[in-house]
């Protein structure tokens, strides 16, 4: 049996239902042995490169502004874990796309009713999304033409209004296994 990857934070992506934490590597020769001072399981650094798992931190947010009936996706933020709660998110102030928001601090999965709601989402996995929607156009072209309110919507009817979306991706398995 392989043993789980750790997952402590409570947030996670809206497409794929990972998480935006970086993961942690073991050492080379067993990754996942419990190892008190590496915290235990992890990847092996030899498999997977640290490189190759910054797209897990690199999140947006698709969100809903009831008051302008409007969808937007944000520019970047970053994730951030509160133990008590179910995490929050924080965007990047000098990321442009970001200034037409009137707050760059949001709780994850937030959904105030006829406010505001929040689904944070890897930015590779809607680029995937784009590219399966539209194979045919060009990634950009593809990204502008996904439907906002349509894709807002179906989050909104799957959320569970805490830390993801009730689909069977795999994440209730690793959920609260620090
Ligand atoms: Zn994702």
């Amino acid at each position: 049996m392989v043993p789980l990857i750790r997952t402590a934070e409570q947030c996670y992506c809206a497409i794929c239902g990972g998480p935006f934490e970086r993961p942690r590597f073991g050492p080379k020769e067993n990754p996942f042995s419990p190892s008190k001072k590496k915290g235990g399981n992890g990847y092996n650094p030899d498999i997977i490169s640290k490189k190759a798992t910054e797209w897990l931190v690199e999140l947006r947010i698709l969100g809903y502004f009831y008051a302008l009936k409007q969808g937007f996706i944000s520019g970047r933020g970053q994730f951030f874990n509160v133990f008590s709660g179910p995490g929050s998110i924080h965007l990047d102030q000098k990321d442009p796309a970001n200034e037409q928001l009137p707050n760059l601090n949001y709780s994850c999965y937030e959904d105030k009713a006829g406010a505001i709601t929040i689904f944070p989402f890897h930015e590779t996995c809607y680029k995937i999304l784009a590219k399966v929607l539209y194979p045919d156009e060009e990634l950009f072209t593809a990204m502008t033409r996904i439907d906002l309110e349509g894709l807002h919507s179906t989050m909104r009817y799957l959320s569970n209004r805490k830390d993801a979306l009730l689909i069977r991706t795999g994440l209730e398995t690793r959920r609260n296994k620090p």
